[in-house]
């Protein structure tokens, strides 16, 4: 097998034997013809509510990278996360997070609310908090986010996996931050990893797209795949095409933004204005160790960095922030920061004295000094 990059860089790549075109095409057709037979031209071609080739050829290097049996691509993160979660029943035992997607974790409580699943919550500070939680408990689903938005808490995966399995639940990751380059949850034993692809795999803020991948095709993936088939939450096939795009770069912005972060985190902590910089590739971050042997060939982009002087104080310095552009999201060419408190709203568990950045490909140097000049007083 070719090393992920290599395999990336290639992504979807074919020479077309008529005219010789590297790239793919984009098929756009929503029906398929039949032959004289009614049978259809081509196997799985029959309406693209859920078949395209686009998407299949991102489905395809994503299954690779991951070491999966099967992968789908979906319209976005969301829809993707829903739809592996709308596979429990009544009366089964989703546990979740405390800290982890807001969005997600404020749909998961309302679903199972509604639907009468028990939901039970874990601290992912406490690498011991889980089995406690699962030791009270028969679980179906289990769910990790590694590292939790916006704290960046790393859980180790091969241990959460084997809790899991010792309850009878299966471990699913979202792997967002990560992505697939810096670490392969189902080859630490998870049973489904979850990705936004609007964030690094796209990579250019301008597709939203959200893909699952199965470590093996069991009764839950066919309600996965059927979910997607009857929503129609496919991606649309330009929009496929356009993050199967992003990809081919995938390694050197994921790369660039590795080594933004660090720099940015190192430069930072310690600052007289700053509390803390929470970043697992630092020695102070509490799960390093965990990152350290989980995370392969760098700690990701997302960092975040509590300020002196309280809310407005640190409202003041995000409105100074030139460069970095104040927006949700991450995994874009550009650095983002966000006032994650403010955007969650009173419920938030997020310190108001927190600012969460998206490091982007940019000169490091012009990121720090944008920093700098927002911090004088
Ligand atoms: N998971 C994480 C960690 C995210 O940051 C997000 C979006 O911000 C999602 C899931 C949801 O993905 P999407 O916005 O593509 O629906």
């Amino acid at each position: 097998m070719l090393e992920a990059a290599s395999l990336l860089a290639h992504a979807g790549h074919q020479k077309d034997t008529q005219t010789g075109a590297v790239v793919p095409a984009i098929q756009l057709s929503s029906t398929f013809a039949r032959d004289e037979m009614g049978e259809p031209y081509a196997a799985d071609r029959i309406y693209a509510r859920d078949q395209s080739d686009n998407s299949e050829q991102v489905e395809a290097v994503i299954c690779e990278l991951e070491g999966g049996a099967a992968t789908r691509l979906f319209g976005s993160g969301m829809a993707a996360a829903t739809a592996l979660v709308q596979t429990l029943r009544p009366q089964e035992h989703l546990v979740i997070p405390t800290v982890m997607y807001w969005t997600l974790r404020n749909w998961m409580v309302d679903f199972c609310q509604q639907w009468n699943i028990d939901l039970s919550f874990y601290d992912s500070d406490d690498p011991a908090h889980l089995a406690q939680v699962l030791g009270n408990k028969k679980a179906h689903m289990v769910w990790v986010e590694s590292p939790a938005n916006p704290t960046w808490q790393v859980v180790d995966i091969a241990a959460a996996a084997a809790l899991a399995h010792d309850n009878g639940a299966q471990l699913v990751v979202d792997a967002t931050v990560m992505t697939p380059l810096l670490c392969q949850p189902l080859r630490l034993g998870a049973d489904y990893v979850f990705h936004s692809a609007t964030k690094y795999l796209n990579g250019h803020s301008d597709v939203v797209a959200g893909l699952v991948t199965c470590a093996q095709e069991d009764a839950r993936w066919q309600r996965v795949t059927a979910a997607r088939a009857n929503a129609g939450s496919i991606l649309h096939p330009l929009a496929s095409w356009l993050l199967l795009r992003g990809m081919r770069t995938l390694a050197i912005r994921v790369e660039r933004a590795s080594a933004n972060a660090m720099a940015f985190a190192r430069h930072f902590e310690g600052h007289p204005q700053v509390v803390m910089v929470q970043y697992p590739g630092l020695p102070s971050h509490p799960h390093y160790e965990i990152a350290q042997r989980q995370f392969t060939g760098g700690f990701g982009g997302m960092l975040s960095i509590r300020f002196r002087g309280g809310r407005e104080r640190t409202a003041t310095i995000m409105g100074r922030l030139q460069l970095m552009v104040r927006a949700t999201s991450l995994g874009g060419t550009e650095s983002l920061v966000e006032h994650r408190a403010l955007i969650e709203g009173p419920e938030s568990l997020v310190p108001d004295d927190l600012l969460r950045f998206s490091m982007g490909i940019e000169n490091v140097q012009d990121l720090i000094a944008d920093l700098e000049q927002a911090l004088i007083n």
